[in-house]
């Protein structure tokens, strides 16, 4: 269906810019991440050599007398001390001793170096391969031949009374810095596809619950449109049909185009009280009422009451007024859509009563707020039916309205006019026994009723007949 198709499309698009966004923002999380976890992994390396480092320069320095010679306490202190010239760089004996102890690692090396930058001795797990050129740099990061990268730190070593005795490096591998780095590296990288899978079925249901909502709106335009459409012409064909017969006639006699005549302007009338409807939701829809007028809420009730009169007689009906508050009732907002609000409700009222049953239209004050009740003896309005008969063209089925005339609109231009007020509109019904339609307006000014009782100040009752 082309609607779904639509709605499924604009999904997917929704989905595939929320899962693009979010791939790119975990990328560069991942990235950080490895980053900070790189950086804080090279600064804990370095504290470690350069504490390594401290520590076996100052004791160093302690034993050492000459330059460039290593005394024999230097052999208690690294106990795996090899000097360079006797070959033992690569004696199978020297794998594996660490001389650290202290700190467990077996992958760093010591090397000593005279003050004129040659290696005399090496401790440690020496690294094969390593250049043995002295770098004076404090810190350097090497590789060997096997491409193996290592890091290590220089140092000035002193004798006892201060003269220069050469250098010092302490330096270690970084094969286990490095597997851990890859395996960070390796679980970002496959954690990124499965968080795009997870973020795509997010996206992709968070998309479906943003089109709910925009979805519903389109039905809903979608329904009114074809509502309309569908009140529109009932009159119009209603009209041709009119005209068509009666040009089917041989002959008209004035009495007969008279009839003629009647029925268009009766089809035309409902066709601009329709049109006239929808213009004011539309209205109302697209900006709201401009609230500056006050209008006297006992005035409005009390003249449609008289107006409405004798709608109600006609339908052997009595319609009464009861006004519970002495004080004027003032609103804000525009007189004529208050007018149509309470008529809508009184001729509903009317409508839906039959002979010999009774419409209230009472008046009070509540707290803040001004309450106009419309109460009748009616055929009332089943619970299920009670939400629904607020919406546009919604009409209860059986109903009296599709042959009196009403289109479904009249409830939802109250419940639109209560609301641009700022009010609200309610019912309490049951079926078989009558309706109470409740609006309720925020009052101008607040004032406090001055009797505390309720107060039955006027009645207008129109007696049936
Ligand atoms: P219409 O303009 O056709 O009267 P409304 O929107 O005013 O439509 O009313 C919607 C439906 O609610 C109608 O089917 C009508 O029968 C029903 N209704 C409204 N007021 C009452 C009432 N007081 N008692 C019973 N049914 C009512």
């Amino acid at each position: 269906m082309r609607r779904s198709k639509l709605f499924n499309q604009t999904r997917a698009s929704l989905a595939l810019s929320y899962a693009g966004v979010m791939g790119v923002i975990l990328s560069l999380l991942g990235f950080g991440v490895y980053e900070a976890i790189a950086h804080a992994h090279w600064m804990t390396l370095d504290r470690e050599l350069e504490s390594v480092a401290g520590t076996l320069h100052d004791s160093l320095e302690l034993k050492l007398k000459q330059p460039g010679n290593l005394e024999p306490i230097v052999y208690e202190l690294l106990p795996n001390l090899c000097l360079v010239e006797t070959n033992c760089v690569r004696a199978e004996t020297n794998r594996g001793r660490h001389v650290l102890s202290a700190i467990k690692q077996d992958n760093y090396y010591i090397r000593l170096f005279d003050t004129s930058g040659h290696l005399i001795a090496i401790a440690g797990t020496y690294p094969e391969g390593l250049s043995e050129d002295f770098d004076d740099k404090l810190w350097q990061t090497l590789s060997d031949r096997q491409g193996n990268v290592y890091h290590q730190i220089s140092l000035d070593l002193h004798t006892q009374d201060k003269q220069p005795w050469g250098y010092f490096q302490v330096g270690r591998s970084l094969k286990d810095f490095e597997n851990y780095l890859n395996r960070v590296k390796y679980t970002l990288v496959l954690g990124l596809p499965i968080s795009m899978i997870l973020v795509g079925g997010a996206s992709w249901w968070l998309a479906g619950l943003a089109m709910q909502p925009i979805y519903k709106s389109y039905k809903q335009i979608e329904q009114f449109t074809a509502d309309a459409a569908h009140e529109l012409r009932t009159p119009l064909a209603a009209s041709l049909a009119t005209v068509e017969s009666a040009l089917l006639l041989s002959e008209i006699n004035d009495r007969e185009a008279r009839d003629v005549l009647t029925t268009i302007e009766r089809q035309h009338r409902r066709l601009t009280q329709l049109v006239a409807d929808l213009l004011l939701l539309a209205r109302m829809d697209r900006q709201p009422t401009p609230l500056h007028h006050q209008c006297c809420l006992n005035d409005l009730v009390s003249d449609l009451v008289e107006e409405l009169a004798a709608l109600a007689i006609a339908a052997k009906l009595m319609l009464a007024l009861e006004i519970r508050t002495k004080i004027p009732l003032q609103v804000l907002g525009d007189e004529d859509q208050l007018y149509r609000l309470v008529t809508n409700l009184i001729v509903n009222a009317i409508q839906s009563t039959p002979a010999n049953g009774k419409v209230t239209v009472i008046l009070e004050q509540s707290d803040r707020h001004a309450v106009i009740e419309i109460r009748d003896t009616g055929i009332g309005i089943a619970a299920s039916e009670q939400q629904r008969i607020f919406d546009r063209f919604y009409r209860v089925e059986g109903d009296r309205s599709r042959t009196s005339g009403g289109s479904g609109l009249g409830l939802a231009i109250a419940m639109a006019i209560a609301r641009t007020h700022h009010g609200n509109l309610t019912v309490q019904s049951e079926l078989g026994k009558g309706s109470t339609f409740i609006i309720q307006l925020p009052l101008a000014f607040a004032s406090k009723p001055k009797v505390k009782y309720r107060q039955y100040s006027g009645e207008t009752t129109t007696k049936m007949k």
